[in-house]
């Protein structure tokens, strides 16, 4: 009996184009790797890797089982490209922030934003989230495919960031950060009043 040879998130991760760009129907392409390797997803659907990358990903089950055969992907919906941004039509929202799926946008609400060239993966995604349109095309190298070690990198950092962030506080952390909020809101009502140290008492 023949036996699935068994494949990791890893070797796959290494194939797949690393765009983040969610064409495949998952969130990135760590979530579609993971989703290949639990025999989930068949590994004909990253648009942007074409048949080069559905190939590839089909050799790594060394020709057994459905996972073997890889068909045509769908054509690409949107094409990679690198993006810049307009510095007369950016108006400094922070909408764009949360959908780079890499962090590629530096910027702080209010003020001025830049996509840093080297780390933006060319997915698109901060187009629609944009309400000035102010994204515009930067030509840099072609991305599709490169599978570069640094979009890994930013989008596991980027990931493991909001995950520390939807993690619930500790008691102790949420207590000390209560504490402090109602000393700070203590102080500016005194401020406000013109209360020297404590608020006066009612006799
Ligand atoms: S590059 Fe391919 S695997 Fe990665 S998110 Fe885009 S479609 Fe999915
Ligand atoms: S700046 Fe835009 S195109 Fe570049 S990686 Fe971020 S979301 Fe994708």
């Amino acid at each position: 009996m023949s036996q699935r040879p068994v494949i990791s998130i890893q070797s796959i991760m290494r194939i797949l184009p690393q765009s983040q760009c969610g064409q495949c129907g998952f969130a990135g392409c760590w979530p579609y790797a993971r989703a290949i390797v639990r025999g989930e997803a068949p590994p004909d659907l990253c648009a942007p890797g074409g048949m080069t990358t559905a190939t590839a990903l089909a050799a790594l089950h060394a020709g057994s089982g459905p996972m073997a055969h890889a068909g045509a992907p769908k054509p690409a919906q949107r094409p990679l490209e690198t993006l810049g941004i307009n510095v007369h039509e950016c108006i400094g929202c922070g909408r764009c922030l949360p959908v780079c799926p890499v962090d590629a946008i530096a910027g702080a609400v209010g003020f001025l934003h830049a996509v840093l060239a080297d780390s933006c993966t060319g997915c698109q995604l901060c187009l629609a989230a944009c309400p000035a349109d102010s994204f515009v095309p930067a030509p840099g190298e072609c991305r599709a495919c490169a599978a570069t070690a640094r979009y890994r990198y930013r989008y596991a950092r980027k990931r493991r960031r909001l995950a520390r962030a939807l993690r619930p506080e500790s008691r102790r952390v949420a207590t000390a950060r209560k504490q402090r909020e109602i000393t700070e809101a203590l102080e500016r009502v005194r401020k406000r009043r013109g209360w020297q140290a404590a608020p006066p008492t009612l006799e």
